[in-house]
């Protein structure tokens, strides 16, 4: 970013350089997130044996355990995603191993939504992590107006996105759209339990609501060898 003109609420302008050219954004807002840091610093974590990472969090194994016996630490101050979800996971996942279970936040789904107009979902792999990972999937989309539902409600921006594997499990998806954080958890359950995405094709979803859209969705996969992955692309 080279500089802000204007005014937020009002209007600003962003100027930047993108790809060695210079861009103008304009908008009406302008959040600026900065990130956040751990409050582990001075409360005397070290007299207890518990250490932290470079970047200050509470250093944990992937049962999150700490440094010290006995003490687990869990959510934000512990590094995981910081969702509330997440932190919600570390509990149970503290909560069953202190039971004697032996589980672990390895390999474990991070949802998300971002609670814009419309809601921006999304889990599992997206086309950049995708493509920087060398995975390969076949890519499938639906615009939102094309879910019935939506000519009642007149909410028609946004759209549908899939990334599908060469043994057609679902890598990832991503709903933009209204409600489209309610459309994860059968996405979710598919990709946790290896199904593949022909078993919502072939889900009798009632009519009319939003997730007839993940229906059509997944009907409308091109075949493996018009792959959008690394492969061919
Ligand atoms: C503006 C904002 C919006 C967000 N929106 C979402 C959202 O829509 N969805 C979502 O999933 N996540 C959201 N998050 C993230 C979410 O709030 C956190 O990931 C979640 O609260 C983490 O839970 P936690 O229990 O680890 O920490 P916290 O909820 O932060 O709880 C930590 C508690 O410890 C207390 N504490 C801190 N230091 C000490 C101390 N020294 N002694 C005693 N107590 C202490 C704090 O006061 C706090 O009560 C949002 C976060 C922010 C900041």
């Amino acid at each position: 970013m080279d500089r802000v003109s204007g005014r937020s609420g009002d209007r600003v302008a962003l100027h930047a350089i993108i790809g060695g050219s210079h861009r103008i954004i304009e908008g009406s807002h302008l959040l600026v997130a900065l990130g956040k840091t751990p409050n582990t610093n001075g409360i005397g974590l070290e007299c207890a044996g518990v250490e932290l990472t470079s970047s200050g969090y509470v250093s944990v194994n992937d049962r999150l355990e700490t440094t010290a016996p006995a003490v687990w630490a869990m959510g934000d101050c512990a590094g995981s995603p910081a969702f509330t979800h997440m932190a919600f996971d570390d509990f149970r996942i503290v909560r069953d191993n202190l039971r004697g279970r032996k589980r672990s936040t390895t390999g474990r789904q991070v949802p998300f939504c971002l609670f814009i107009e419309p809601e921006l979902a999304r889990v599992g792999l997206n086309e950049v992590d995708a493509k920087r990972q060398g995975v390969d999937y076949r890519l499938t989309e639906l615009p939102i107006s094309s879910i019935l539902r939506t000519r009642t409600t007149g909410e028609t921006r946004g759209k549908l996105k899939a990334l599908i594997g060469e043994d057609d499990r679902i890598l990832g998806f991503t709903a933009l759209g209204p409600r489209a954080g309610e459309l994860l958890p059968p996405v979710q359950i598919a990709m946790r339990t290896g199904l593949s995405y022909h078993a919502i094709e072939e889900l009798i979803v009632a009519h009319p609501t939003y997730a007839e859209g993940l229906v059509s969705l997944f009907s409308n996969i091109k075949p493996p060898l018009e792959r959008h992955g690394t492969i061919n692309a």
